[in-house]
């Protein structure tokens, strides 16, 4: 019988699962525990960030029967902190406990042509695209989405499995360099800025939102979050909270949701992609909310109320990539953490990987501060300690 849709509280006390070992399953199990919640974690990593501070750590593949069926025994409900989990292990654990994100909303956040669709049949505006999955459709692309970027429809992150192509030559090109797999070709759009809103929502169909993030790439990698007020204009903000609460009901989401945005150069607000998860824009809640999406991640899933998150404090989060481990040295060197921490409103959050590589995220820093002003320039005295350059 499957109680995937039980409204039962799951009181502190019980074991929580997640499927996935990374710093996003780290943080939620921190928030969990904090709370009184037992863990479980289902990774093969023996060293996994989430795996190392977990009361249980299964070390198996997703798609692993036994690794499921001893998470589904051990827990009272089950999340998850990777967006590629097969949607199918996430389905056989609903067989047995509730689990939120469902398989069916990870599924569609997992293709970005599904994606694209659900956008459009939210009326939520995306950018002109075409779905490229055989040379037909490659032929027939439309000239004004040139210049584009062409993007795996599955399994992108972090800027990977991405090509930007000027001409028809190297969009033909680029898609054999992604080995002819099923691809999305978006117009290169003019941006302003980026943001992103992060709600979460509840089996009872109740929806609270962190405020909306200010968000600056580098090299397809989010750099910097800044939240606090005026940080868009608030029409923007107000169209972004709207549009990101309508993407998620109109998923019957369960859990937290991220929903990323391009603003134009027009101040036209275009809707990138969504995570069905806490996101990496929205860590600076730990310190400046009073309740983190970590937090809401842990209420959703076991039918605890959701309040409307208070922000407290200005703040800017700075993401510690591993390039920060290697700037005066080819041989990976702690950044000078006494420094930074002499900086009030620091707060320094690592995620015990062993080893920096270059472009790996290893933690993030959240400033906060009583004003934007004292915020930024904080965060930009730390950018400067750490070799981050200014923003
Ligand atoms: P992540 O998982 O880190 O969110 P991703 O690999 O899924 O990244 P996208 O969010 O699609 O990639 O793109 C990464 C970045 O590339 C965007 O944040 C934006 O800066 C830029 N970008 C993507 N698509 C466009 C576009 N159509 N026009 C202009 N810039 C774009
Ligand atoms: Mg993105």
């Amino acid at each position: 019988m499957s109680n995937a849709n039980n409204t039962a509280v799951i009181f502190p006390g019980a074991t929580l699962g997640v499927l996935g070992g990374g710093q996003l399953g780290r943080m939620f199990a921190h928030s969990a525990q904090a709370m009184g919640y037992f863990t479980a974690v289902l990774d093969k990593d023996e060293t996994s960030p989430a795996g190392l501070v977990s009361h249980h750590h299964i070390r198996t593949g997703y798609e692993d029967a036994q690794g499921l069926a001893e998470l589904a025994q051990l827990c009272a409900a089950v999340t998850t902190e990777f967006e590629n989990v097969p949607a199918a292990a996430l389905n056989k654990l609903a067989e047995s406990l509730p689990v939120s994100p469902t398989g069916s909303a990870v599924a569609i956040a997992q293709d970005r042509a599904a994606e694209k669709s659900h956008f459009v049949k939210c009326g939520v505006p995306c950018a002109p695209y075409a779905v490229i999955e055989t040379l037909a459709q490659l032929a027939a692309v439309n000239d004004a989405l040139l210049p584009g970027i062409l993007k795996t429809a599955r399994m992108g992150y972090d800027g990977k499995g991405q090509i930007r192509v000027k001409t028809r030559e190297e969009l033909a090109q680029g898609w054999a360099e992604l080995g002819h797999v099923a691809c999305v070709l978006e117009k290169m759009l003019p941006l302003a800025h980026e943001c992103s809103v992060i709600v979460a929502r509840g089996r009872n169909g109740d929806i609270v939102n962190l405020p909306v993030q200010r968000n600056l790439h580098r090299e397809g990698i989010l750099t910097v979050t800044e939240v606090y007020e005026g940080n868009l204009p608030v029409t923007q903000v107000e169209q972004a909270i709207a549009a990101a609460k309508s993407v998620a009901i109109g998923l019957d989401y369960v859990g937290v949701l991220c929903v990323e945005f391009f603003v134009l150069d027009n101040g036209q607000l275009v809707v990138n992609e969504i995570a069905p998860r806490p996101h990496n824009s929205g860590h600076y809640s730990q310190n400046a909310l009073d309740v983190s999406q970590f937090d809401l991640q842990v209420r959703c899933m076991t039918n605890l109320p959701l309040t409307q998150p208070r922000q407290h404090s200005a703040t800017v989060m700075l993401n510690l990539l591993g390039d920060l481990w290697f700037k005066d040295s080819d041989v990976a060197q702690s950044p000078a953490w006494d420094q930074i921490l002499a900086l009030p409103g620091a707060h320094l959050h690592l995620y015990g990987k062993v080893d920096a590589k270059r472009a790996r995220k290893m933690g993030h820093l959240n400033i906060t501060a009583a004003t934007a002003e004292q915020a930024r320039a904080t965060a930009l005295k730390a950018a400067e300690i750490l070799g981050i350059e200014a923003f």
